[in-house]
């Protein structure tokens, strides 16, 4: 359900998470590039390409894309035979939906892949889940049934090609007009690692901004009232050194299993978002003492 329609039913916890690398245990992009497009030494190029700012993450995304030729159901049938969801994910969902915590998957990637993929895994209940991302459509004269037949379209005009600040931002912008209105938790979940290593600091970023701006100066038209959202990074990746970095409200998650419990002892008033950031910055503190 998009934004307002989320908030109609007062939602306790939104859940915002990312999809490759965080529900998935592969990056679905990845292996398409390396399996069915040109290969693993090419995409690793376009990565380094990134990281050097020789191209934009959306310039690189589309010449990964760009390569894979197959049919595009051809393509989320083999996805669908390769890509594995991470065990747990879909304990979190049963549960969401039973205690109505709405799931918004924000993805660098591309939306009937992330459907095709959920349905696949979990059922048909997965098509309740909101996805914002990419689109595939037609590569005129042909048809996405057809060998070369897609390409994406990206979801704005970003560099990213999907800025993912800009879906969590009306949230922000609502409780600041209606502080009057109990404010759902906002938690984010994700890796940090969109196809791209050392790049993916800057799409980490770029949700991080939106989920705590008063930590980062200058961007200050974002809601003060998000103090209390908390991010959760995956364990040994960019985003977490980020954080710490930038003194981002986190914790780290290892799998679906970890991220359950926190969120359910959340919305269960067991704990708070800001203790359970408080005791990271703890750990990390211990950890480098
Ligand atoms: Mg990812």
């Amino acid at each position: 359900m998009p934004f307002p329609q989320t908030l109609e039913a007062k939602p306790k916890i939104i859940f915002f998470t990312d999809f490759d690398g965080t529900i998935t245990l592969k990056d679905s992009n990845d292996w398409m590039t390396d399996n069915l497009g040109f290969g693993q030494e090419k995409r690793r190029q376009g990565n380094l390409d990134t990281l050097h700012d020789k191209v934009t993450f959306r310039e690189s995304f589309q010449d990964m894309m760009d390569s894979v030729k197959q049919p595009f159901p051809e393509c989320i049938r083999l996805l669908c035979e390769n890509i594995k969801l991470d065990p747990y994910f879909n304990d979190f969902y049963q549960w969401s939906r039973q205690v109505g915590v709405p799931v918004i998957v924000l993805s660098s990637g591309m939306t009937p892949i992330i459907r095709g993929l959920l349905v696949h895994l979990i059922g048909p209940e997965a098509n309740d889940i909101e996805i914002v991302s990419n689109e595939v459509v037609d590569r005129p004269p042909k048809k996405k049934e057809e060998e070369g037949g897609w390409q994406i379209q990206f979801h704005d005009d970003s560099g990213f090609g999907h800025d993912k600040s800009l879906t969590i931002r009306p949230y922000a912008k609502h409780f600041e007009a209606h502080p009057d209105e109990p404010k759902p938790v906002m938690l984010y979940a994700g890796d940090g690692k969109p196809n791209c290593p050392g790049r993916s600091l800057n799409t980490g970023a770029c949700l991080v901004l939106a989920v705590s701006s008063q930590t980062l100066p200058g961007v200050s038209d974002l809601s003060a009232a998000r103090e209390t959202d908390l991010l959760f990074a995956k364990e040994g990746y960019d985003l977490v050194v980020y954080c710490q970095k930038q003194g981002i409200p986190y914790t780290t998650f290892k799998d679906w299993q970890s991220i359950m419990a926190t969120t359910k002892a959340i919305f269960e008033g067991k704990t708070t978002v800001k203790e359970v950031a408080a005791e990271s910055a703890e750990k990390a503190k211990q950890g480098k003492d």
